[in-house]
């Protein structure tokens, strides 16, 4: 008999978690990636000046990711990632707070550290306090606008800025004003009132361009996955009336590439991007219900500010930023940090050079030194995510799909959880789930949360 195959179009997160669910399951996987490298959007580029692999946005995760560092473990790359005990907060007057967990149970772990936030008042924490319970009881599905449930529930602009604003504008990409109460309730009580582990940061140790690159390789090679980079798919084939003519079970056959060529297949999984699928169907596909509402996803951007000086800024290894432009600084050491803007429309209309100067000159309010900047660099992702608009999951496909042999993957799909590494590596599974429910070998593949 021979084993199963799949063509998996996108090598990203998404796509190499089911890769790493479906190979060792005894299917035949390849991997189509357009791009000359893996790993999506969790990427690197070759600094010019030193030729050396610098990731284009800082990437980081959290305890409560549980599949991704599953999908870690999986691939032995769980090493790269180091745990952060400790985050700091630092206010324009150069003021620093710990963030700390205490050795107490959740959710009194991170009491005393949210306690001593010097930037917030004795009041401002007894409403972030109240807010915060009152969040916990909320159903996980009700999904209305935040910012009105914010003020219904005592929170003041000091504290939606200083504290809900800064935790969900870099969790969730998005503004307060914009995200729905589910993914905002997700935040907090996943990552930080359900499990003392919950909240630990995960930094990589190397550039993503090698976790997600030659990290992985060994691996792939090992479980006989083919990966092809450089190969752009320029749309999925129908049925009989191509060739080839691969078990065309009323669906799809396989995909044409950018090149020319086609591949066939008795079972693609789409993985891009969601402002890239519609194209890719044939349009007998992309006009039914079910894929026509991913029109509706609309895309949040996130600014990196790479800035190289002639020495060191500040000894702390990141530093989450409050009432500041930037949001939250990574010093890779060497001179060289990294100043994140999630969330960064209001930068559009400013172009590169300006948001380079405003960031610069921030950071030399808040680390005063003679240090000289050598040469920076200032990358925005205008689609860095989808928004997690009030009621977003309406938009979001589950992974199987009205086509019997086509299934979905990647972040934006029905995965529970925001735009994220963590849902792009669920979506991998549980479009792995679909496929082998699909063949009769149903099997849970998906973690379970932090217990
Ligand atoms: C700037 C930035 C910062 C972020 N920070 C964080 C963070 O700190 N923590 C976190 O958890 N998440 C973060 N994210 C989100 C995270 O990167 C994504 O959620 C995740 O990588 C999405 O993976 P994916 O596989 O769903 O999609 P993608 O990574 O987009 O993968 C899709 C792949 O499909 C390929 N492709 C597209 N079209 C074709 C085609 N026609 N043929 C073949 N291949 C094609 C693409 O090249 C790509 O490799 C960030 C994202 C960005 C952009």
């Amino acid at each position: 008999m021979t084993s199963p195959s799949i063509l998996i179009v996108g090598g990203g997160l998404a796509g190499l978690a089911a890769a790493t669910a479906l190979a060792p399951r005894g299917y035949r996987v390849t991997v189509l990636e357009s791009r000359p490298r893996l790993g999506g959007r969790a990427s690197s580029f070759s600094d010019p000046a030193t030729g050396q692999l610098v990731d284009a946005c800082q990437h980081v995760s959290m305890g409560c990711c549980t599949n991704f560092a599953h999908f870690c473990r999986t691939l032995g790359i769980e090493h790269f990632l180091e745990p952060q005990r400790t985050l700091w907060f630092q206010t324009p007057d150069r003021r620093v707070s710990l963030f700390r967990a205490d050795p107490w149970p959740a959710p009194f772990h991170l009491g005393r550290a949210l306690a001593g936030a010097h930037y917030l008042s004795e009041t401002d924490k007894l409403r972030i306090g109240w807010g915060l319970l009152q969040l916990r009881r909320t159903s996980p599905d009700a999904d209305p606008p935040l910012l009105p449930w914010l003020h219904a529930h005592r929170q003041n602009a000091r504290t939606i800025d200083r504290f809900w604003g800064i935790v969900l504008t870099s969790a969730l990409n998005e503004t307060v004003d914009r995200v729905g109460l589910k993914y905002a309730r997700k935040v907090f009580v996943d990552g930080f009132m359900g499990h003392r582990d919950g909240f630990t940061v995960q930094l990589p140790r190397v550039p993503l361009g090698r976790l997600y690159g030659d990290e992985l390789r060994a691996w792939l090679k090992s479980h006989d996955v083919e990966v092809r980079e450089n190969c752009g798919v320029k749309s999925l084939l129908m049925g009989e009336s191509q060739s080839p003519p691969v078990a065309a079970t009323g669906g799809l056959s396989g995909v044409t590439l950018r090149d020319g060529g086609t591949i066939g297949g008795n079972r693609v999984l789409l993985t891009v991007p969601f402002d890239r699928v519609l194209d890719l169907l044939p349009p007998e596909i992309a006009v039914q219900p079910f894929f026509a509402r991913i029109a509706n996803l609309t895309p949040s951007p996130i600014t990196s500010v790479h800035l190289w000086f002639d020495r060191d800024l500040t000894p702390l290894p990141h530093v989450v930023l409050v009432d500041c432009l930037g949001q939250w600084v990574f010093n890779r050491g060497g001179g060289y940090v990294q100043v994140v803007v999630s969330a960064s429309r209001p930068l559009k209309s400013q172009g590169r050079e300006k948001v380079q100067e405003e960031i610069v000159a921030e950071l030399r309010r808040l680390y005063p030194s003679d240090a000289k900047l050598l040469r920076a660099k200032v990358v925005t992702e205008h689609t860095a995510t989808f928004s997690a608009v009030p009621g977003v999951d309406a938009f979001r496909p589950p992974q199987a799909t009205p086509a019997p042999n086509l299934f979905l993957a990647g972040d934006w799909t029905q995965t529970g959880w925001p735009a994220t590494m963590e849902g792009a590596v669920r979506s991998g599974y549980l479009a792995a789930e679909a496929i082998l429910a699909a063949d009769g070998r149903p099997e849970a593949l998906v973690r379970p949360d932090l217990a």
